[in-house]
């Protein structure tokens, strides 16, 4: 592999202790060696020739088992989470597939309750027809021990931030625990990206992204990523990403690579507005609670004084707007800037009604008990301008709840 050698001048740093941004940029990204082009060409060929049998002329045979725009991305995704080693899937439901295809039959698998709809849809509907089992926690830090079946239980996936409420989970203790019995720990870093938080430092083995969201960050590529350091790992679930073929392609891997050499600056600036927002809805008469954990009024802000670079909140948050869901449904209906979409991630900013849209599959019953009401708005702040933002927050609170005849704390 051609490394990403950058000469070290005056001191600079060694490439391993270089910091994000410098990381962000360079990291997997390698000038050609042939024509010194300083970005990657897209390697769209599928096969590669060789000179004698068994002898490729350079590092590929064939596209599904590697190439190099996947290398390139894979190489900078393992830098940024602090990672020997990272592997690229078409999207982030297939690298949480080929995590559980990894167990054997007969497994079992402890879970935060409120994961993403799709690994939940995975977790109950897929696994367990191949005789995996999962158990769901709304409360892991408390219950993990409990539920761990001697000799079963394989592994513990923890989301953190949840999603479409934002809790966090103190890593660390669950690691504690789980490596206690030889358990690992996955965590899906998809909410916060590897700028904010690096889950392998905090414990876990494995971390996941969907990286359609933050690391891609244009709301242009399907892509997931699964970081980690163990050998055995590398051996396991690379083999699966070669057997199972649920691989990106060159050109999404190349897209995606380029969206990250920006992360670092999305991901601040998403922050800086979420924060902004969170703050602005929280002064809000017509706003019930906003659970954003960048602001002190954040449950778990402990919990992200410590997992989160310099305690960031990232750019998700959500709130409950008074007037119930009709208003919730205006909100999201009358924001010019806020774009109403699922996803989330993008340089774009986006709001939507998880009750109605991404939670809609979820028993009322079930998704009251984790926070989700009827009247909950989440938003994902983009790079806009917060002024921006704000002030189209505010007119859309204001005609949502002049609307639903509830203005002012007078309902
Ligand atoms: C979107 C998402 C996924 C699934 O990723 P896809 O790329 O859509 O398959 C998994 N986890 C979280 C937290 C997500 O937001």
């Amino acid at each position: 592999m051609v490394g990403t050698e950058i000469p070290a001048q005056n001191g600079a740093s060694t490439p391993q202790d270089r910091r994000f941004g410098t990381l962000a940029v360079h990291a997997g990204a390698p000038h050609d060696p042939t024509t010194g082009a300083v970005i990657a060409p897209i390697s769209l060929s599928t096969t590669f020739a060789q000179t004698s049998v068994g002898n490729p002329v350079g590092l590929y045979e064939y596209t599904r088992s590697s190439n190099p725009n996947r290398d390139h991305f894979e190489q900078a995704i393992a830098a940024l989470e602090h990672a020997k080693y990272a592997l690229a899937f078409s999207s982030g439901s297939a690298t949480t597939a080929v995590i559980l295809q990894s167990l054997a039959a007969g497994s079992h698998v402890v879970s935060v309750s409120d994961v993403y709809g799709g690994t939940h849809r995975y977790f109950t509907k897929v696994a367990s027809a191949h005789g995996v089992h999962v158990t769901f926690s709304p409360c892991i830090e408390l219950d993990v021990e409990e539920l761990i079946r001697p000799n079963e239980t394989k592994l513990v996936w923890i989301e953190s931030p949840s999603n479409p409420t934002l809790g966090l989970v103190d890593i660390e203790k669950i690691a504690a625990v789980a490596h206690r019995h030889g358990i690992l720990v996955v965590v899906d870093n998809t909410f916060l990206s590897p700028y904010v938080q690096n889950p392998l430092d905090h414990g876990a083995d494995i971390v996941v992204h969907s990286v359609t969201k933050y690391i891609n960050g244009h709301s242009d590529v399907l892509m997931g990523v699964a970081a980690f350091s163990s050998d055995s790992l590398k051996e396991r679930l690379g083999f699966l990403q070669n057997a199972i073929g649920a691989v990106p392609s060159p050109f999404d891997c190349w897209l995606a690579h380029r969206g990250l050499k920006t992360l670092h600056l999305r991901a601040r600036e998403a922050t800086t507005n979420a924060t902004a927002v969170a703050k602005a809805l929280e002064a809000s008469p017509h706003v019930i609670s906003v659970n954003y954990p960048g602001i002190d009024s954040h449950p778990h802000r402990a919990i992200a004084i410590k997992q989160h670079r310099q305690g960031m909140g990232g750019g998700m948050l959500s709130f409950r707007i008074k007037g119930g869901q009709e208003a919730a449904h205006l909100f999201c209906k009358h924001t010019k800037v806020f774009t109403l979409a699922e996803s989330l991630g993008g340089v774009e900013s986006l709001c939507e009604v998880p009750s109605s849209m991404t939670h809609a599959g979820i028993p009322k019953d079930q998704r009251e008990a984790a926070g989700v009401f009827d009247d909950l708005v989440r938003m994902s702040c983009g790079v806009e301008d917060a002024e921006d933002l704000l002030a189209d927050t505010l007119q859309a609170l204001e005609k949502a709840v002049a609307a639903t005849k509830v203005g002012n704390g007078t309902a």
